[in-house]
C-alpha cells in the first residue's frame, strides 16, 4: 500500500485515456471481440432471439385489433365479434407477457454466465500480471474494472442489446402495419420521429460526458477508501493526524460525485420534457390529417384505422425513445467493453517460455552473469552485479538502504526480469525455466510479511496444503514459534486478524519464516526487517533462521550482524553495484563500506566480532 499521490492527477489521466479509447471507435473486430463472449451460448441466444421477436410481434398485435374492435364491435353494433376481439386481444397479450418472463429467465441466464466466463478470465489474467503491474496501477482502478465494469456488462446483455432488438422489431411492424393502413398518415406520423433526434443529439452528449466524469470520480472515491480505509492507511491517517483533512478529500470528490449525478439525471430530464410534449402533438396531428382526409376528401379511413394509426404512433414513442437513447448506452457499453479488454490485451510479460525447462534434479546454484536492472526507463537500479552461490551456501547481502538489495533477490523468483545480463538458477537462465517449477523451489521471507485475514493454521498451509499436523509443528518449533502458538487461547486456530495485525512484527516473521519451511524449497530468501527488535526477539529469529540456511542455499538482505555472521560470504552492494565482497574480517580490514555500515548500524547493537 503506497500513500503516494493521487487524486485529481490519476483521476485526469484516467479520464484522458478512456476518451481516447471511447471516441467511439466501433470496430469490426471490436464488435467480433465482444460476439466471441456471446458464442458458446449461441442456442440460449437463438430461442431469446425467436422469443423477443414473437413477443414484440405480439405485444403490438392488441394495438392493431383495436380497430376491428372499433369497427366490426362497437360501430357494426356485433357483440359477438366485439367480445371475441376482446379475448382474442387480452389471449395475445398473455401470451406475450409469458414469452417475456421465459425471455427475461434467459437472458439474465446469458449475462450471468458471460459475466461469470469474463470475470474469471480477468481474474485468471490479473493474476498473470507482473508484479510491476500492480505497484504502478491504482488498486481503486484494478477493483473497478473487476466489479462495476463487468457488472456493466452484465447491464448491456440484459437491457441495451434486447432493447435494441424488441425495439427495432416493434417499430418495424408498426410502420408496416401503419403504411399498410394509410400511407399519407403514415407519412405524418414519421415526420414526427426526427423531432426526437434534435433533443436527443445533445442530450446523449451531454449524458456521455458527464457519465465519463463521474466514472473517473468513482474510481477516485474509490482509490481514496482503498488506500485510507485499509489498515495501515488508516494508522499512517492517525499518526499524523491527517483525518480532517482526508476527510476533507473525501468530502469534495463526493460533492463533486452529487453534482454529476444530478447533471446527469437533469440532463436526461430535460430530454424527457421535450419528448413528452412532442409525443402529445403526435396523436392530434393524426387525428386532424385524418379527420381531414376522411370527412373533406372522402378517403376510404375508418374510425377504428384512425385509432389504430393513432395507437400505433403511442406505440412508436417509446421504441424511439429507447433506441435514441440506447446510442448512448451503446457508446458507454462499447467503452466498457474497450476498457475491458484494454486490461486483458496487456501482455503478461513475466510467464513460462514455450519450452520451459524443468529438470528432474536441482542443486540450488544460483548465478548472477552481469546482472543490469531498472524500474523505469530513466534509472538503472542494479549495474553490473555478477556473484556465484554454489548449493548448500549462503551469503549475506549489506548495503545502504535504498542500495537495491530487495530489487536483487527479486530477480531470483522472476519478480521482475533483468533489464541485461542473466539470472541463472542450476545454470540455468531463470527466464528459460518453467515459472512455476522455479517459484516452487524458492521461498522468500519478505521484509513486509504479509498474512491473509484467517487463522494461523490457514496462513502456514498456504505453503503447502498438505501439510500434516506434525509438519507443521515441526516448521513452527524450529521457527521458534510453537511455542508462542500454542499459549494462545484458540492455539493454532488463533485468527490473525486484517494482514496478520494481531501479532507482533516478530511473531509474524516467525510465522512466515515456519510458512517457507513448510514450502521447503531449496533456495531460501531472507529479507530481514530494518525495523528493530529487543535482543530476545531478535534471538528468536535467529534461531528461527539458523535451520533455515543450515541446509539450504540461502541468501540474506542482513540488517543486523547476528545474521551477516551466519553467511559463508557477504557482498556489499552500494548504488545497485557490488562494492565489496569476503568475509567479515576481510571486509572489515578493507576499512571500507562495510566499515562505515559496521561502526554506524552494526555495532551498536552491541555484540562483538
Ligand atoms: P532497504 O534496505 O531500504 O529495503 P533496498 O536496498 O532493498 O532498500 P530496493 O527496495 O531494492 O532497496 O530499492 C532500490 C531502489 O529501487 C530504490 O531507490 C527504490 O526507490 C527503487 N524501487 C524499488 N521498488 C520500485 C518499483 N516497484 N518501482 C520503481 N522503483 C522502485
Amino acid at each position: 500500500m503506497s500513500m503516494g499521490p493521487r487524486g485529481g492527477g490519476r483521476g485526469g489521466r484516467f479520464l484522458e485515456d478512456e476518451e481516447k479509447a471511447n471516441a467511439p471507435k466501433i470496430t469490426k473486430e471490436l464488435i467480433v471481440r465482444i460476439l466471441s463472449y456471446l458464442k458458446p451460448y449461441w442456442k440460449q441466444m437463438t430461442i431469446v432471439l425467436i422469443a423477443i421477436i414473437v413477443s414484440s410481434a405480439f405485444s403490438i398485435y392488441p394495438s392493431i385489433i383495436t380497430g376491428k374492435i372499433i369497427d366490426e364491435g362497437l360501430i357494426a353494433r356485433n357483440m359477438n365479434k366485439l367480445v371475441f376481439y376482446i379475448l382474442l386481444s387480452l389471449g395475445v397479450t398473455l401470451l406475450s407477457n409469458l414469452i417475456g418472463v421465459l425471455e427475461n429467465y434467459l437472458n439474465s441466464w446469458i449475462a450471468q454466465h458471460i459475466t461469470f466466463d469474463m470475470r474469471n478470465q480477468m481474474y485468471a489474467h490479473l493474476q498473470k500480471m507482473s508484479q510491476s503491474f500492480f505497484t504502478t496501477n491504482n488498486q481503486g482502478d484494478i477493483i473497478t474494472r473487476m466489479t462495476s465494469d463487468i457488472d456493466g456488462i452484465q447491464f448491456i446483455i440484459i437491457n441495451t442489446f434486447v432493447n435494441i432488438l424488441s425495439n427495432s422489431i416493434t417499430l418495424i411492424i408498426a410502420l408496416i402495419t401503419m403504411f399498410q393502413k394509410n400511407w399519407i398518415l403514415a407519412l405524418v406520423g414519421i415526420i414526427i420521429v426526427p423531432l426526437f433526434t434534435i433533443p436527443t443529439r445533445k442530450a446523449g452528449k451531454t449524458r456521455w460526458s458527464i457519465t465519463k466524469e463521474a466514472q473517473a470520480c468513482n474510481d477516485e472515491m474509490n482509490g481514496i477508501l482503498n488506500e485510507t480505509l485499509s489498515v495501515s492507511g488508516q494508522l499512517l491517517v492517525k499518526l499524523f493526524g491527517k483525518e480532517e483533512k482526508e476527510y476533507q478529500k473525501y468530502r469534495e470528490v463526493n460533492e463533486k460525485m452529487i453534482g454529476l449525478n444530478i447533471k446527469e439525471s437533469m440532463a436526461g430530464r430535460w430530454f424527457f420534457m421535450v419528448i413528452g410534449t412532442v409525443a402529445s402533438v403526435g396523436p392530434m396531428l393524426l387525428y386532424f390529417v385524418g379527420g381531414l382526409l376522411m370527412i373533406r376528401y372522402g378517403y376510404d379511413l375508418t374510425v377504428g384505422d384512425i385509432t389504430v394509426l393513432v395507437t400505433l404512433l403511442g406505440r412508436m414513442y417509446g421504441p424511439v425513445n429507447s433506441l435514441l437513447n440506447i446510442q448512448v448506452d451503446w457508446i458507454r457499453s462499447m467503452a466498457m467493453f474497450t476498457r475491458i479488454f484494454e486490461y486483458f490485451d496487456m501482455p503478461i510479460e513475466i510467464q513460462s517460455p514455450k519450452n520451459a525447462k524443468k529438470p528432474e534434479v536441482i542443486k540450488g546454484d544460483i548465478t548472477f552473469d552481469h546482472v543490469y536492472f531498472q524500474y523505469n526507463e530513466d534509472r538503472m537500479i542494479l549495474k553490473d552485479i555478477t556473484f556465484e552461490l554454489k548449493s548448500g551456501h549462503s551469503i549475506a547481502i549489506v548495503g545502504p538502504s535504498g542500495s537495491g538489495k530487495s530489487t536483487l533477490v527479486n530477480l531470483i523468483p522472476r519478480l521482475y526480469d533483468v533489464t541485461k545480463g542473466s539470472v541463472k538458477f542450476d545454470g540455468i537462465d531463470v527466464r528459460e525455466w518453467d515459472l512455476e517449477a522455479l517459484r516452487e523451489e524458492i521461498g522468500i521471507v519478505s521484509q513486509d510479511t504479509y498474512l491473509f485475514n484467517g487463522t494461523i493454521r490457514e496462513n502456514l498451509l498456504y505453503a503447502n496444503e498438505n501439510a500434516s499436523e506434525e509438519e507443521m509443528i515441526a516448521a513452527c518449533k524450529k521457527a521458534n514459534i510453537h511455542d508462542f502458538i500454542v499459549n494462545q487461547e484458540k492455539g493454532y486456530d488463533t485468527e490473525v486478524g486484517n494482514r496478520g495485525l494481531k501479532l507482533s512484527g516478530g511473531e509474524k516473521q516467525r510465522i512466515s519464516i515456519a510458512r517457507v519451511l513448510l514450502k521447503d524449497p531449496w533456495v531460501m530468501i531472507f529479507d530481514e526487517a530494518t525495523a528493530s527488535l529487543d535482543s530476545i526477539s531478535e534471538r528468536a529469529i535467529q534461531d528461527a533462521i539458523d535451520p533455515l540456511i543450515a541446509e539450504r542455499t540461502s541468501i540474506l538482505i542482513a540488517h543486523r550482524l547476528s545474521t551477516i555472521l551466519a553467511a559463508d560470504e557477504i557482498i556489499v552492494v552500494k548504488d545497485g553495484t557490488i562494492v565489496e565482497r569476503g568475509t567479515h574480517k576481510e571486509l572489515i580490514a578493507l576499512n571500507g563500506v562495510y566499515t562505515e555500515l559496521y561502526n554506524t548500524q552494526f555495532k551498536v547493537e552491541g555484540m562483538t566480532e
